[in-house]
Order: C-alpha cells, then structure tokens, then sequence
C-alpha cells in the first residue's frame, strides 16, 4: 500500500485527519483486501479509493503450504513481472513469523544461495517490502489460521544492507502504531556483513534484532564461498560487533549454514568458537546451526549426526548454539530457489 499517496489523496479531497488512521487501521491491522469492507467510511469514498489505489503492489501470487502446514511460501509477481519470495512460518503452534525480501535477486553470488546464482535484477521498494507482510496478514484472516503474528525476518531474497534507504523506510513503517505496529524486538535484519551500514541501523534502530550470516570463521574459505568477504573480512566483523557491543545490550544471531565437508568439522568448531570468544560479550552471542537446504549443486547438507556433534562441541567451547529447525523443505525450501524455477 502506498501510504504516502493515501495520506496525499485523504488531505486533497479535504478529508479530517482520523480519516487516514480509520482506513491505515482497517488496511494494516484488520487485513481488508478491499476498500468496500471498510464501513465506517462513506460508501462514495470507498468506490474512489477501489478505484485509484490497489491495497497490494501485486499482479499475481502463487502459495506452497508444506506438508507439516507449517510453513507457507508465496511467489509474489511485481507490477514490472519480477518474481519474489516470502514465507509464513509457524516455528510454534500459535506463532507466525514472516519471512521478507528485500531485492529482486542478490548481487553477491554465496555459492551456496539459490537466489545469487539467479543475479540481481532491482532493489524493492518500501511499499513492495512491507506488503509481503500485509500479503501475509490477509492470507491470514483469508484462510482463518488464527495465532499471533508477530515477527519479521529480513532474510528472504536480497541483502537488505544493499538496500538501506527502502529497508530503513520500511522498517519504519512496520514499526509505527498507525500502520502494523510491531514489536522492534520481534524484528530481525539478517546481513552478510556490509558494515557500513550495519553501522547506520546500529544507530538507528538499536533495538532491532541483528543476525548475522558468517557461515565460514576462516578467511581464505568465507572469501570463496562467499565473495563479499573480500569487502568486509572477518577482521571487519569483529571489530563492529566488539563496538556494537559497546553500547547495546542485545543479543547478536551468528547464522551458520553447516555444509557437508566444507565447514562442519571439529577443525570448524575450534575457529568458530575462537573468532566469536575473540569478540568477546559471549553471553550477547547465539549461534544458529542451519542444516544447508540444497539447491542442487555440488552443496550438500551435514547430516543430523554432524550437525548434532557440531552442537555439542560448541557448546563444550562455552558457545551458546541450537540448531535451527528445518521447516518447508518440501516446498523449495532454500530462498531464491522457487523465484528461480518460476522465471
Ligand atoms: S546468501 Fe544473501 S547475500 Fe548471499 S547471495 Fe544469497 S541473498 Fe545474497
């Protein structure tokens, strides 16, 4: 929804000011998916905002349920034919948690990721970024699965720090009470680490969970793996967190995608653990063990044993670690891999 030209339209047509809140409330919180279900608006405003707004920046959606239901994606399709993803997730009964993008595509190329090996195409924009979101409200009420829906991850397709202006606007908007009004704590921004701007929304929104997506603790096999590392090597990361820390008090996630015979060996652990005891703050830090979900490659995930072993060593080396559970693997589970098949 594009909020700015709604408030624009409201002030032009000489609308009082509750008038905006009346129908941001029945789009953001209550779900409408038209403008004639809002009733306590005039029947005559209704039929002008159907016909000059469109609640969702949509063309066409097209949704996986997984066998477990608990864990929804959805193939988004933007006005201009590009393709993202987003997915609902149940990780407990009575919770959901969204998934967003915030790129169509990813220009960093982790060889590991369905969604870098498809390229970078455009950055989305705030509305496109908040209304996977609102998507997700809707099929909500639509389908009547009831819970709580309370939590936003940034870690669909994209690097959300590629893409600051519009994350930092959209992170604003799911935020603000007149709009969906989320809890900042029940936000979280994942980043491979461009840390420039991890700076920025360390300033601007302490309060917002920070997740960051190491995978490697070695230098020579992150800069493989994942090119960026060039940019911002381990030394980098280290150094931010160390002064992020310094000033805030909330809890860092380490993702770590566990690859079969790549960096899921006892070897690993021991640097995995040094890097983040060379940090210091350990009890600030929280590993997530991510079992790889395949994209076809020559990848491959660690088995559970491995995963399990890997677990236990690190927390023999004082590392707070779980190990993530997998949810929706039969539904083209990794990020990027259903856009990527629908192309
Ligand atoms: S893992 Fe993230 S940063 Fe890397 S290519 Fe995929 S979307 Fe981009």
């Amino acid at each position: 929804m594009n909020i700015k030209e709604l408030e624009k339209f409201l002030t032009e047509k000489n609308e009082p000011s509750f008038r905006f809140k009346q129908i941001c409330q029945a789009i953001f919180k209550d779900g409408i998916i038209s403008f004639s279900e809002i009733s306590t608006v005039s029947k005559n405003l209704r039929s002008q905002l159907n016909k000059k707004f469109k609640i969702l920046p949509f063309k066409g959606s097209k949704v996986l349920i997984s066998k477990e239901k608990n864990a929804i994606k959805a193939l988004l399709k933007l006005e201009d034919d590009s393709l993202i993803e987003t997915v609902l997730l149940s990780p407990q009964e009575g919770h959901w948690s969204a998934c967003i993008s915030s790129q169509v595509g990813c220009p960093l190329g982790c060889l590991f990721c369905a969604t870098g090996k498809g390229g970078f195409k455009r950055d989305l924009t705030a509305d496109e970024i908040t209304s996977q979101v609102l998507f997700w409200r809707q099929y909500l009420k639509t389908n009547k699965l009831t819970g709580q829906f309370s939590n936003i991850v940034y870690m669909g397709m994209g690097e959300p720090f590629l893409n600051w202006d519009n994350v930092k606007e959209s992170l604003n908007i799911l935020i603000d009470e007149k709009f969906f009004d989320f809890g900042r704590r029940n936000i979280v921004v994942s980043t491979v680490g461009i840390v420039e701007v991890m700076e920025k929304f360390a300033q601007d929104f302490p309060q917002v969970n920070l997740a960051l997506s190491l995978h490697f603790a070695n230098d020579t096999k992150r800069e493989l793996y994942m090119p960026i590392n060039k940019k911002y090597g381990l030394n980098d990361l280290k150094n931010f967190l160390q002064n992020y820390f310094k000033t805030n008090t909330r809890k860092v996630f380490i993702e770590y995608i566990l690859l079969k015979d790549i960096n899921d060996s006892q070897e690993d652990v021991l640097k995995l653990a040094n890097f983040l005891k060379s940090i210091g703050k350990m009890q600030l830090i929280h590993v997530n063990l991510i079992r790889y979900n395949s994209i076809g490659g020559e990848l491959n995930a660690s088995s559970k044993e491995t995963a399990q072993k890997f677990k236990e060593a690190l927390k023999t080396e004082r590392v707070h670690c779980t190990i993530r559970k997998n949810m929706g693997n039969d539904i083209q589970g990794a990020c990027g891999q259903l856009a990527g098949k629908n192309k």
